[in-house]
């Protein structure tokens, strides 16, 4: 039956439509089928009103049975066995490889009942299956002989007393996601284009439910990961045991979290007021500005001070990067309170550079600074002197008055030494009750002096209760071919010399180039 044809049987069928709706259909229903004037086919005209009836039922199916697809299934299948006037009507789907069919509903028009759960695998109906696979619209009028279905016939159609089938498919989006089936119970029955039709438009009415399914699915789907994704930005956030800004390039506060806001002594909707200079202490506003401007994608890594509420300073390590959000450019900043790391480090440099009797350069800090001086010195053709000196029969103090009083004579040694030091002069603790004198930009004359100076200071200075203390002092100048090696070698050969020469006393030694020249304390007064 072609268009053409199926236009006339409605034409002529629509007389009688009017007092046959008038009777058993709703208002809707007649209004649709109303316009019809000419004489027709009492039967057509039946079969008309039912196929109608069934098609308004399943309208907007996808909307109302949102989420509920086995009823759906339910209403579809019941609309289909009036729609048709077949025994049964059942929806079917694929599973994913398409190897069975899984029944949905099946609606039992007879008992007026519901199944569902029944399984066809495709193994076992090759050939009913690769019909279905080519989406055919399958219309069988004598199922038990037809090709298509002879091979269903002791396992379903015989049990059923199926006597013809008419299969319409049913899409999830492009591709094939199941069947709508109908079958006649009884003998051979051959299906009008009408009804075909129909069936066509019951099949995509569930394929429109289905469709709505998968997009509801995909909807929860991204619903979930987007709770997921909050969840985890705000654990990442919210819980960090650092804190966290996100800045605009103007400086001001994006977002802040509670520890960046604890850590500065705000609350969290002060921090949001705040620009940036008003918590960094180490860099000025323009500088800032500067630095907010420039930070790129690649990130930055720097030490800062960040000041309180309270005006209290802490160290910060701030970790930042830029990135677009919104088309907007924010700097993303990680700020760890390293205060007392800082302070431990601190202590630690102390403990490894000072000598913890006296606080003036450990033998190691002492000899690191004479190397860097010594290279200085020598690129740069500048004087270097070096001044080593040893208390005088310190033993003697040690036995007489105790270790104790010893220490406090080495304290107060240090002291009157450290008075007479300029700012870029070293006083270090070689050993013992023996220490070194570096005097940059120093000729050998001045560093002299200087010796003099501190011999005299020593032993003009009176210590309770040990009395008086004197030391030896041997004085070196750098030469152009020293190292270090030679350059302490030579200081401690001077200083030999004094205490040989009788102690209490300044010696001098220089290079192979030039004499030693002999000082005693008395020399420079
Ligand atoms: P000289 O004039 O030849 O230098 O004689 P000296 O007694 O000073 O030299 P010696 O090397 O025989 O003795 C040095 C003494 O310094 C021995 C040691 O017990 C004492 N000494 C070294 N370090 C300390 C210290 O930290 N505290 C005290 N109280 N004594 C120290
Ligand atoms: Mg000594
Ligand atoms: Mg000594």
């Amino acid at each position: 039956m072609n268009d053409r044809s199926l236009r006339g049987n409605y034409a002529n069928a629509s007389l009688l439509v009017r007092g046959w709706t008038d009777r058993t259909m709703n208002g809707v229903t007649r209004n649709m089928i109303e316009p019809q004037s000419e004489t027709g086919d009492p039967e057509l005209l039946k079969r008309l009103c039912r196929q109608q009836q069934a098609l308004i039922k399943v309208g907007s199916l996808w909307r109302r049975y949102e989420g509920a697809l086995t009823n759906a299934a339910g209403v579809v299948t019941e609309a289909a066995a009036l729609a048709l006037d077949v025994g049964r009507a059942g929806i079917w789907t694929f599973d994913s490889l398409r190897s069975s069919l899984e029944n949905l509903d099946l609606y039992q028009a007879d008992m007026k009942r519901h199944l569902r759960g029944g399984r066809l695998a495709a193994k076992d109906y090759p050939i009913y299956f690769d019909a279905l696979a080519r989406e055919e619209i399958l219309q069988v009028s004598d199922a038990p002989t037809a090709p298509h279905t002879r091979a269903l016939f002791d396992s379903y159609l015989r049990p059923n007393a199926i006597g013809a089938m008419l299969v319409a498919p049913i899409h999830a989006g492009a591709r094939l996601a199941g069947v709508l089936c109908l079958e006649h119970v009884g003998g051979k029955r051959h299906f009008h284009q009408d009804e075909i039709n129909t069936a066509v438009h019951l099949a995509s009415a569930f394929s429109a439910a289905l469709e709505f399914q998968y997009h509801a699915d995909e909807r929860h789907k991204m619903q979930a990961h987007l709770r997921d994704q909050v969840a985890l930005w705000s654990i990442f956030f919210e819980q960090n045991r650092d804190g966290i800004s996100v800045l605009r390039t103007d400086g001001s506060v994006y977002r802040a979290n509670k520890r960046f806001a604890d850590m500065l002594g705000y609350t969290v909707d002060e921090a949001h007021q705040l620009h940036v200079w008003e918590w960094d202490s180490q860099f000025d506003r323009d500088t800032i500005v500067g630095m907010l401007q420039s930070v790129d994608f690649s990130g930055d890594h720097f030490d800062t001070r960040h000041q309180r509420k309270d005006g209290r300073v802490i160290d910060v390590e701030v970790t930042s990067n830029g990135a677009y959000y919104n088309g907007t450019k924010l700097i993303f900043c990680n700020h760890r309170d390293i205060t007392e790391r800082k302070r431990d480090q601190q202590e630690i440099h102390k403990l490894a550079t000072t000598d913890t009797l006296t606080g003036i350069a450990s033998r190691g800090e002492f000899s690191r600074i004479l190397s860097e001086e010594i290279d200085r010195a020598t690129r740069y053709g500048r004087p270097l002197a070096l001044i080593m000196y040893d208390i005088d029969h310190f033993k003697r103090v040690n036995d007489t008055f105790g270790h104790h009083a010893g220490d406090e004579v080495l304290k107060t040694v240090v002291d009157l030494v450290n008075e007479h030091l300029r700012r870029v002069d070293t006083h270090g603790r070689w050993g013992g009750e023996e220490f070194m004198v570096l005097l940059p930009e120093t000729s050998l004359a001045a560093a002299l002096v200087i010796a003099e100076r501190l011999c005299q200071a020593i032993g003009g200075q009176g210590f309770d209760p040990v009395g008086s203390v004197t030391a030896s002092f041997g004085v070196t100048l750098l030469g152009q071919e020293d190292g270090f090696d030679v350059l302490v070698k030579r200081a401690d050969e001077a200083l030999y010399r004094a205490k040989n020469g009788g102690r209490n006393r300044v010696e001098s030694a220089v290079g192979p180039a030039t004499d030693s020249v002999r000082h005693n304390s008395g020399a420079n007064r």
